[in-house]
């Protein structure tokens, strides 16, 4: 034995890790990670309590029950569904089978984690600069890949790309399998018409496949529950490769009440488009100016990025400061609740 832990794979050895945004000391002021400020549905809590009593078996490894009732939900087979550890998972899961040695395209400034899970595997990752803010399709159609990866509406930014666009790219784009990360889809003004989650389960389909989630309009981003929708073939590979306990029973029971209340996620989503106005006009009152968003966030163009960063903490306000999103002289903030909101006005104004 010699004095030293090995080494771990070159490249894992020159990996960043990932930076998580620092909550504040209050509730309604952590703004830095996306969260919802309004909380699962109610019924959730019951659920809970009920799972806790089965604690002592292992968990469904399909998820059985929340699959069907997504698949009834979506209109998708359930055949086409992978319920997961959150939708991260699904991107280590993704990238394992289908990018480990291989290429990923994504987009610059990309969701941190597809960037850091690609390379992880030894992919190679052409980041494609956003142009106006959004997503470069016919530059990233021209890249050779693996795995192409277009988060829709995207993070960081919250723009989005109208779904005849992505259409058009994966018929003609040079990736092997499209990935299309729909985490904020439910804070679109129009979510039916962006979302790809009926092509992904279409019989015809052989290269798409859409991310979800509950972690954001569902408020459980603790219970850490996604779900994957594509290819029936692409799911049985995923299912071979995937820790077969890796979403728990609580998780699974909580998933299926917040999903069982349309209610409460109509209400979150009113809630947040409503608040996401009133975000954007408080900064640009405040002479800043803000990347147009459909997501439960915006991206707020700061050159003074760390003194406003500064100024907003010490208003008991944590924002996600661009220099950790790869987007420097930017300020990303989650939607806040409306106590949330009175919160950062005085930390602006003082
Ligand atoms: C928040 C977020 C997710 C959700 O990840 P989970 O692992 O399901 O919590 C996925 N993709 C993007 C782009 C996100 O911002």
């Amino acid at each position: 034995m010699s004095g030293r832990p090995p080494e771990p794979r070159p490249e894992i050895a020159a990996l960043r890790p990932y930076v998580p945004g620092v909550p504040s000391p209050g509730e309604d002021g952590s703004l830095a990670s996306n969260e919802s400020p309004y909380g699962p549905s109610p019924s959730v809590q019951a659920a809970l309590a009920g799972a806790a009593k089965r604690l002592h078996r292992y968990p469904d490894p399909l998820a059985g029950e929340l699959r069907r009732a997504l698949s009834e939900r979506l209109g998708v087979g359930a055949d086409s569904i992978l319920v997961a550890n959150g939708s991260d998972e699904l991107i280590y899961l993704l990238c394992i089978a289908y990018a480990a040695g291989g290429s990923v395209v994504c987009a610059d400034p990309p969701y941190r984690l597809d960037d850091i899970v690609s390379r992880m595997m030894g992919a190679s990752v052409t980041r494609v600069p956003l142009r106006d803010w959004c997503h470069d399709l016919e530059a990233m159609a021209d890249v050779e890949a693996d795995i192409a990866f277009v988060c829709n509406p995207h993070n960081p930014t919250g723009t989005i790309v109208a779904r005849e666009a992505i259409r058009s790219f994966i018929a003609g784009c040079r990736a092997r399998l499209i990935v299309v990360d729909e985490a904020y889809n439910d804070f679109a003004d129009d979510p039916g018409a962006l979302t790809l989650a009926g092509d992904a389960a279409a019989p015809a389909n052989t290269s798409l496949v859409v991310l979800r989630t509950f972690s954001k309009i569902f408020g459980m981003a603790g219970a850490r529950v996604g779900y994957l929708i594509g290819p029936p073939d692409i799911v049985n590979v995923l299912r071979t490769i995937r820790p077969p306990f890796s979403v728990g029973s609580p998780a699974q029971a909580a998933a299926l009440a917040a999903l069982r209340d349309r209610a409460h996620a109509e209400r979150v989503r009113d809630q947040i488009r409503a608040g996401r106005r009133r975000l954007r006009d408080l900064f640009v009152a405040a002479g800043y100016e803000v990347v147009p968003s459909q997501a439960n966030f915006v991206l707020v163009l700061a050159p003074d990025e760390a003194a406003l960063t500064a100024r907003l903490r010490d208003g008991g306000v944590s924002v996600r400061p661009g220099a950790t999103l790869d987007v420097p002289g930017t300020v990303r903030i989650s939607v806040p609740s409306p106590r949330g909101l009175e919160l950062l006005e005085r930390a602006l104004g003082a």
